[in-house]
């Protein structure tokens, strides 16, 4: 082919702009030129063939000769086709390189001789030129592999060329190269020369875009450094603030693991400790469950493990320290002294519990308080009134938010040694509900057998409490469940005599409280008339707790004047008294001031220890109803039922109609009806009361009394036999009438009341209407009775045989 077109050597001209095509290599471009079409049209009415020379700069629009390069290639338009904007889009085929000789037409289009420059179909083997043509392919192979530009297709195509002539086009032909480098390479008319320039392009190609991947690398290792630097500071600062706290951590994690080695603690839980001390220092300084170890950690070593007080028990100390700070209440501390005797032979808390069971302000909390100050131990006062909560006594899991131990163990923590004496006060008033029930808990604080291993929620390891002395306190022992109550050594205290609470006060009170006020003796005079005027007339109580308040309010009163500089010292009498806590409040012998009909003075017993107790009883015409009023129990109202049975079937004997039931209705009341009432043992006053309504015969108003009834009449042992008497003394009466059961009970009550009382002993209720009731009658409006007081209905003539009487 080359040797054919070689001969010719005018052929029309088209000027490329920024493109070269070699010889063999086919090409499409689009031709918009005038000059370039009509050399296109030339080329047509020819043989197709047509030289492609490129313009030195594309940007020229209208080369001129000098604007050409000198060397083209002919080549054989293959396709032509016109684009709907005119212009004409043209496929080539390289055939042979050309020097331009000679313009020979520059107007219209352009012409030019050439003289041909075919490379040779078959070149002798050499060396040289395989191993150039080699190292081209090579350097290709591995620009193609870092370009990625080019497909492999290309390059297997490439590879099969076996022409290194062709070779090197075909390879400068995929190269980005300028086209003043392609021109050079279409210049390179030899083929050993156009290899070597083509090696150095492709090296210089190769190392270009070996230059750009690592520019490239750089750049996006720099885009990953600087986003990786992002991160990273930020978690610097994050791990700083961390570090900062750390610090602080740390020296509180010091702190901690410090006090640990200074405290004598059990393996187990020295190990338990450690373990929770490592555990807060990993735990994020943020973090809340920090906060929550810590306060742990606290509590575990806070709590007195090992410490213990010495528990030497010092008998005549013991005895010297309860009379010095308690009057009275001998058999008490008789009975403190045995317990403490115990403990000093058996050298453990083992036996039972101490309970000190009595009404408020008789100095339950104050034989504590002297009990641990004989013993020297710590002493400490833990409230279980009002406590419902099983949690309350053994805490709540460390899983609830602001989670504490139960108040045994907060008890301990208070006292510092594993041996202390622990008041458990008014544990009668612990209620049970559906948050557990506290008194199983307390029955595993106070068994011995179980409180060595105390397991409190909060704490978890198990603590051991049996070493502590417990002594617990209630009003009512009733009301102790009883698998606690059962654990008890129950020592009651009754109230006090007005004799004794006057003892108290000139021995104890007043001088405690002259002291608190720095009031010495000598500025503050109160007589025996006048301590007696404020325990009958300002107090009303079983202890001493508001005498001792209202002497403090005294001594303050005292230290005004003092302090104001009025009067250096102040005798407070009767009429001081009563400038200072106004006129008295109560009456001294509450009882009815005349002997009345249906009304009776009944004796009961509460937690505030004994008081005295009106029944009244009223009959109206009726049809038998029984009303019975003023807050009482069942047990109350039932016993009001009995001793109404008992009166009907007595009512022969008292001469009252035995069909009486259906004429009258019998209203039973006990005033101040907002105090709720209950109990067996107001059932003779009932009786008698009724007796009394029903008969018209008053009922002597210095008379008092007690006791349960049956049906039959008999009278049944009550309880709180002391506190009853001692009340009745209190409300001025001369005589009371108890169950003859109850004698043995009279031993505790002091002489003094004895003096003042005449007991009578009972068994039946005959007895007590003999005693009670009057002969007289008064006349009181009764259904049963005439205006002139006779009765007004036939009293059965039948024998009346009479029931269980006098058993
Ligand atoms: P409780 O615990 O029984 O309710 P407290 O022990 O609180 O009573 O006593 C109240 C006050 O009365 C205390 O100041 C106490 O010292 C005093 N007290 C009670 N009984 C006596 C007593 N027999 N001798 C001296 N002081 C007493």
């Amino acid at each position: 082919m080359a040797e054919k077109t070689a001969k010719k050597e005018i052929f029309p001209l088209l000027p490329l702009r920024g493109l070269l095509v070699y010889p063999s290599l086919v090409l499409p471009f689009d031709v918009g030129r005038d000059r370039s079409i009509k050399a296109l049209e030339k080329a047509m009415v020819g043989d197709s063939l047509i030289l492609l020379v490129s313009q030195e700069d594309g940007q020229v629009d209208e080369p001129g000769e000098d604007d050409l390069y000198g060397v083209g290639t002919i080549t054989r338009i293959k396709q032509m086709m016109k684009l709907p904007n005119g212009t004409i889009r043209v496929l080539v085929e390289g055939v042979h390189r050309a020097v331009v000789e000679q313009f020979v037409r520059t107007e219209g289009w352009f012409e030019a001789s050439v003289s041909a420059r075919p490379d040779p179909d078959e070149i002798p083997e050499s060396n040289e030129l395989l191993a150039l043509s080699r190292s081209v392919l090579q350097q290709f192979e591995q620009y193609v592999k870092l370009s990625k530009k080019i497909d492999h297709d290309k390059l297997a195509a490439v590879s099969d060329i076996s022409h290194p002539g062709r070779l090197a086009d075909a390879i400068a032909d995929h190269l980005p190269l300028k086209i003043k480098e392609k021109q050079e390479l279409l210049e390179a008319f030899d083929i050993s020369s156009r290899l070597e320039k083509l090696l150095n392009f492709l090296s210089d190609e190769r190392e270009v875009l070996e230059l750009e991947r690592k520019i490239h690398q750089r750049v996006r290792k720099q885009m990953e450094k600087t986003q990786r630097e992002y991160y990273l500071r930020e978690q610097m600062k994050a791990i700083q603030k961390e570090l900062g706290d750390r610090e602080g951590r740390q020296a509180e994690v010091e702190e901690l693991r410090e006090q640990l080695l200074k405290k004598s603690v059990p393996e187990k839980v020295r190990e338990r400790i450690d373990k929770e001390i490592d555990r807060l220092e990993r735990i994020p300084v943020a973090s809340a469950e920090g906060t929550v170890v810590r306060t742990y950690v606290d509590w575990l070593l806070a709590l007195p493990w090992a410490q213990e007080a010495p528990t030497k028990v010092d008998l005549g100390r013991a005895e010297k320290l309860l009379n010095d700070e308690h009057y009275g209440l001998d058999k008490v501390k008789e009975r403190i002294l045995e317990f403490l005797a115990v403990q000093k032979l058996t050298d453990k808390q083992s036996g039972p519990i101490i309970c000190l069971a009595g009404p408020p302000g008789v100095g339950k909390t104050s034989l504590a308080t002297s009990i641990a100050k004989s013993l020297g131990r710590p002493f400490v006062r833990v409230s279980l009134g009002g406590v419902r909560d099983e949690a309350e006594i053994r805490g709540h899991r460390r899983t609830y938010i602001g989670a504490m131990p139960g108040r045994v163990i907060q008890g301990m923590k208070q006292a510092g040694v594993r041996n202390p004496i622990f008041l458990l006060d008014e544990i009668d008033k612990m209620a049970s509900d559906f948050r557990g029930d506290p008194a199983s808990a307390m029955l595993e604080v106070l068994d011995p057998e179980q409180n060595r291993t105390f397991s409190d929620h909060y704490v978890e390891i198990p603590y051991d409490l049996s070493d502590v002395m417990f002594i617990t306190t209630a009003n009512n022992v009733y009301e102790i469940p009883a698998p606690l109550r059962d654990r008890m050594e129950i020592i009651h205290i009754s109230g006090y005599t007005e004799l004794e609470k006057l003892d108290i006060a000139k021995r104890h009170l007043l001088p405690k409280q002259k002291d608190k006020h720095a009031l010495p003796g000598a500025k503050i005079r109160v007589s025996d008339e006048v301590l007696l005027e404020l325990i009958r007339h300002y107090t009303r109580e079983a202890g001493v707790r508001q005498l001792d308040r209202l002497l403090a309010s005294m001594c303050r009163k005292v230290a005004r004047i003092v302090a104001s500089g009025d009067k250096q010292r102040v005798t407070v009498n009767s009429s001081l008294l009563h400038e200072f806590f106004g006129p008295p409040i109560f009456h001294h012998g509450r009882v009815e001031e005349m002997d009345q009909v249906g009304v009776v003075t009944g004796l009961s017993w509460t937690e505030v220890g004994g008081d005295t107790l009106m029944i009244e009883v009223s009959v109206v015409s009726g049809k038998g109803k029984v009303v019975i009023t003023g807050h009482l129990g069942d047990v109350m109202k039932e016993s009001a039922q009995a001793a109404l049975s008992y009166i009907r079937s007595r009512a022969h004997t008292l001469d009252i109609p035995s069909n009486f039931a259906d004429l009258v209705d019998i209203h039973i009341h006990v005033p101040e009806g907002a105090i709720p009432k209950d109990g067996p043992s107001a059932g003779i006053t009932m009786a008698t009361a009724i007796a009394s309504a029903l008969t018209n015969r008053p009922v002597s108003h210095v008379v008092a009394m007690t006791g349960e009834i049956t049906l039959r009449g008999r009278v049944l042992p009550i309880g709180g036999l002391k506190e009853k008497l001692l009340a009745a003394h209190r409300a001025g009466v001369t005589k009371v009438l108890i169950p003859h059961e109850n004698e043995k009970d009279l031993r505790d009550v002091p002489d003094s009341v004895r003096q003042d009382l005449s007991v009578v002993l009972v068994k039946h209720m005959d007895e007590v209407l003999d005693e009670a009731l009057l002969d007289t009658s008064i006349n009181y409006p009764n259904p049963l009775f005439d205006a002139d007081s006779t009765a007004i209905h036939n009293i059965p003539t039948t024998d009346y045989l009479e029931e269980g009487a006098h058993q």
